[in-house]
């Protein structure tokens, strides 16, 4: 599903360049919540964007759904982020938009026709539990809230895979435990992919299936959730 083969990504050059991934290799298999743990500074950030490409790696090949992302024409490398959807520690929303009006955002911008979209924004907002909100800011509403908005867009264009950037920092331990509730809610429902990074150790107690420890940009331990976690 998603691959990464020893990647590497250096920021800047001469002097200033700074290593964020050294030969970084993991396998994320379908329908699984996978979790890459690391401290700040780890690489984390680096390594899920460079799934969708929104950092482009120095070295290494990433394949998602059996495509080289590396080699995709821009046209079909924009037909490829459709199917992967990501949401954010800060959770990205735009404040002059509704909560219905961020929801829609992703589908105006791939031309589905209005009533296409109208449905589409109940039926998520009645998945994150949001039905009621459709038409309140997002400064009405509290962080839990705001993340469901941010998942709801996140899913809106129907994406096979959900990259988590983070995504319950910003969140009280009991927010933190109905948003990964709903996480997994919906990667069963869904069947959805969850290539999700933290520096928080309950997260991935809580949700993943397998987990990748980070540590100054190289993968030191890889594997099922259970055996990594059980380990003294
Ligand atoms: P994490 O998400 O685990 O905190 P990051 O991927 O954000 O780690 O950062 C890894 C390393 O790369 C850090 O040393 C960071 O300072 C550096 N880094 C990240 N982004 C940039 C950038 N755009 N330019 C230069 N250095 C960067
Ligand atoms: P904004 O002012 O934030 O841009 P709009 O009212 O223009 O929001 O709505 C943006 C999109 O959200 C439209 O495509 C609309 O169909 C959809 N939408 C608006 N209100 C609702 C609602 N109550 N339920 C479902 N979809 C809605």
């Amino acid at each position: 599903m998603i691959e990464l083969r020893g990647v590497s990504k250096v920021y800047g050059r001469g002097e200033q360049a700074v290593t964020a991934l050294r030969n970084v290799s993991l396998r994320v298999e379908y329908g699984e919540i996978f979790g890459v743990l690391g401290q700040s500074g780890a690489g984390k950030s680096t390594l899920i964007r460079c799934v969708n490409l929104l950092e482009r790696p120095t070295g290494g090949e990433v394949r998602v759904d059996g495509k080289d992302m590396l080699s995709l024409s821009p046209a079909a490398l924009r037909e490829a982020r459709q199917g992967i959807g990501m949401i954010f520690q800060h959770f990205n929303l735009f404040n002059s938009r509704t909560v219905a009006g961020n929801v829609a955002w992703p589908l105006e911008v791939a031309g589905w026709p209005r009533e296409r979209i109208q449905e589409r924004v109940e039926e998520l907002l009645a998945l994150v539990g949001l039905a009621d909100k459709a038409r309140a800011y997002p400064a009405q509403l509290s962080g839990g809230q705001k993340q469901r908005v941010g998942i709801a867009r996140a899913l809106a264009p129907r994406p096979r895979i959900l990259l988590s950037d983070e995504a319950t920092s910003a969140l009280d331990p009991e927010t933190t435990r109905s948003v990964l509730g709903l996480l997994r809610d919906i990667n069963q429902k869904l069947g959805l992919t969850i290539l999700l990074i933290t520096h928080q150790m309950e997260v991935v107690k809580s949700i993943c299936d397998s987990v990748a420890v980070l540590e100054q940009g190289r993968v030191v331990e890889q594997g099922k959730a259970v055996d990594l976690i059980a380990r003294p």
